[in-house]
């Protein structure tokens, strides 16, 4: 059976590997050391405004941001567990190879260790499949709570057939929506929000991403009092 079988339903999803009932005891006590590792590819000028937006949004979290740039897959592993697909988005006929998020887990949980992080995201150029779901193809990006890592690419974060979209801020706003919503998954240890304009709603393909706003909503930020008021932050 093809894995596209039933359209565009596999493609672009972003999950929680594990749900929030199945999450397990609090491991991390706020305000924590938070990294931001690009791995491959990926600009770093767009830093200072995404340091600008996860202090906003998640003010007092943090004793500080690491940003840790130029960390690449070593090659000897870059071809294992790959999934060579097409990309529907971008129309082309040459396949991709997509990258399992576990690779991308080893490397942040390593870094997390190198750098004394208690959070890592990873912001990767190159196209993702889940680990946990391999149906799951082209994803924005995921959270995995155990390892409090999480995974953001950019690679379907531009349609590249949409002259409009390669507006660098349009693209950048689209990336800063994603990470706060990896991070809100891992701090908020929740699920997504119902509210379609909260940065926490769940979003099929990049107009969903473009319609929803980069702020939580007012339940979303309750969560985060209540964290606040746990921490005593
Ligand atoms: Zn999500
Ligand atoms: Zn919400």
């Amino acid at each position: 059976m093809s894995k596209f079988q039933n359209g565009k339903d596999f493609l672009n999803k972003h999950t929680l590997v594990l749900p929030i009932n199945q999450s397990t005891n609090r491991q991390i006590i706020f305000p924590c050391h938070l990294g931001i590792i690009f791995i491959g590819n990926v600009s770093t000028s767009m830093l200072n405004k995404l340091r600008f937006h996860l202090e906003q949004t998640f003010d007092s979290f943090f004793y500080g941001i690491q940003f840790i740039k130029n960390v690449n897959i070593r090659p000897e592993i870059f071809e294992l567990r790959v999934k060579e697909e097409h990309n529907l988005l971008n129309k082309s006929s040459e396949k991709v190879l997509l990258q399992p998020t576990n690779k991308f887990y080893e490397i942040i949980v390593d870094k997390k260790f190198e750098y004394k992080l208690d959070i890592g995201l990873g912001l990767t150029n190159l196209p993702i499949y889940s680990s946990s779901n391999e149906k799951l193809l082209f994803l924005f990006g995921e959270a995995h709570i155990k390892y409090m890592s999480a995974i953001v690419s950019t690679h379907n974060l531009i349609d590249l057939f949409n002259l409009e979209d390669l507006k660098l801020e349009k693209m950048e706003r689209r990336i800063f929506k994603e990470v706060i919503h990896e991070i809100g998954h891992l701090i908020l240890d929740c699920g997504h929000c119902i509210n379609d304009y909260c940065v926490m709603h769940f979003s099929k393909n990049i107009k969903e991403i473009d319609s929803k706003s980069i702020y939580l909503c007012e339940k979303c930020k309750s969560k985060l009092k209540k964290v606040r008021e746990r921490d005593n932050i």
